[in-house]
């Protein structure tokens, strides 16, 4: 596609050329910043790898074999939100090509993924709602959704939606701390980490048994993940057992207080005022231990003097205090575990997890307010993930645009940035998934001609 495409093209493409900051007239293949229907109708023309998620929605039932469920991906709800946000729910998709003809005319600005239900959800109003017919969800993958908005009390660098890459760390710790439990103590191995576009990430886990888990086995792994159980009258956010439970022992020893010592510390200033310490201090639940230390910083004096970080030398402090022989009482030994997991510790949407039907926003969507796309994070090296790199939608246009002269490539997608996402996306998630998936239809199909076999013999 050439500029002259774009702004003369088959698609009714007009991309305004605008002006930059400075008035300067855009040169070659820049594409100003921004999110809008036309923009987005390229990007699902070109980019949006339909057929990956037709394939990965279908879990190996789109093949010829005979075990395949044909009626699979058909019962999947899909929900897609349009400009002026018209709010189409329930929309289901019989074959890759229906799915992808409705996304592209409809060009929503977000699609949402449901769960598969017992019919398929588009004609939910003809079945007669009783006996073995009722419209019910039967399989969805175990969800997590986690959000920088819910670790406000804990950041000092922004607020809200907003974020930089001094907080942006509490979503790679998230994803190391859970990856590591649902890998480790759940034995899922098909994981999808998701970039939401904005503020936080989402995580899919689509092994088979993960799908097939009840509303309550769901709220019971999330229950598995909670610690945060502190009520109105108590300033402590996390009560802790003792002994720790394995997964947080480890999720402590391995993850989070190195990250609480040697980043978080530093890129908060969490000691650096006294309405910042005095937040921690609350948590320590002996008067006489938090007036000595409060003693020991109201008089800025001599940390001032010292080479050190004030945060760190206070730190420090507190440790000391509250480890030190003289403290026998294990309520005291255990707050140093409380406070960094108050400030470290995953804090999961739990609702989204806990139903089947909740909604979740599709991978390779583009978020409407920040323009990028949502990608996957590989969550063996997620600390090299940077939310402010991610490739946005008037950038992938530019790529398309210097890329037209390129013949060589097959997929638009490969000579853009979203290149490596998609390849990531192949060759770590789908096809490892959809080989198990394979195999899973051939030996339950083998299971029933072995079954129906021994039945004829008898
Ligand atoms: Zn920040």
């Amino acid at each position: 596609m050439t500029r002259e495409d774009i702004e003369n093209g088959s698609e009714d493409m007009v991309i305004d050329e605008g002006k930059p900051e400075g008035g300067e007239r855009m040169q070659g293949n820049a594409v100003p910043e921004g999110f809008n229907a036309n923009y987005l109708k390229v990007y699902y023309g070109k980019l949006f790898p339909h057929a990956d998620m037709f394939k990965w929605m279908s879990y190996g039932n789109d093949g010829k074999h005979p075990a395949c469920d044909q009626s699979y991906f058909g019962r999947r709800e899909f929900s897609f939100t349009l400009d002026n946000d018209i709010y189409l729910r329930f929309q289901s998709f019989n074959s890759a090509s229906e799915l992808e003809n409705s996304i592209k005319e409809k060009c929503p600005f977000k699609i949402d993924i449901g769960p598969v239900y017992s019919v398929d959800p588009a004609k939910r109003h003809a079945y007669a709602q009783s006996g073995d017919n009722v419209f019910a969800p039967v399989e969805r993958e175990l969800v997590f959704d986690i959000d920088i908005t819910d670790y406000d009390d804990v950041r000092y660098c922004c607020s809200g939606a907003d974020v930089c890459l001094d907080c942006w760390p509490l979503m790679t710790v998230a994803i190391k701390v859970i990856d590591a439990s649902l890998r480790d103590d759940f034995g899922f191995n098909h994981i999808l980490w998701v970039y939401s576009g904005r503020r936080g990430v989402h995580c899919w886990v689509c092994d088979g048994k993960a799908r097939r888990l009840t509303n309550e086995q769901r709220a019971s792994i999330a229950e598995y993940f909670r610690v945060y159980k502190g009520n109105e009258n108590s300033h402590k956010k996390v009560s802790l057992t003792v002994p720790l439970h394995p997964f947080l022992g480890r999720s402590y020893t391995e993850v989070l207080k190195d990250f609480f010592e040697s980043k978080l510390l530093l890129s908060q200033k969490l000691f650096s005022t006294e309405e910042r310490y005095e937040k921690i201090l609350e948590m320590i639940p002996d008067e006489s231990i938090t007036s000595e230390l409060r003693g020991k910083w109201q008089d800025n004096k001599r940390s001032s003097m010292s080479k050190e970080d004030t945060n760190v030398v206070r730190w420090e402090q507190l440790k000391h205090i509250l480890q030190s022989g003289k403290q026998k009482a294990q309520a005291l030994q255990r707050c140093v575990k409380e406070i960094v997991f108050s400030f470290t510790y995953p804090r999961l949407d739990m609702e989204v997890s806990k139903h089947m039907n909740h909604l979740l926003k599709a991978p390779f969507c583009v978020h409407p307010k920040t323009g990028r796309v949502c990608v996957p994070i590989d969550p063996n090296c997620c600390e090299e993930f940077d939310p402010t790199s991610v490739p946005t939608l008037s950038k992938l246009l530019e790529e398309i645009n210097m890329g037209s002269l390129r013949a060589d490539i097959d997929n638009e997608w490969d000579r853009t940035s979203l290149g490596k996402s998609i390849r990531f996306f192949r060759s770590s998630f789908l096809q490892p998934l959809l080989k198990v998936c394979k195999e899973e239809i051939e030996n339950s199909y083998n299971a029933k001609l072995q079954h129906s076999k021994n039945s004829l013999n008898w």
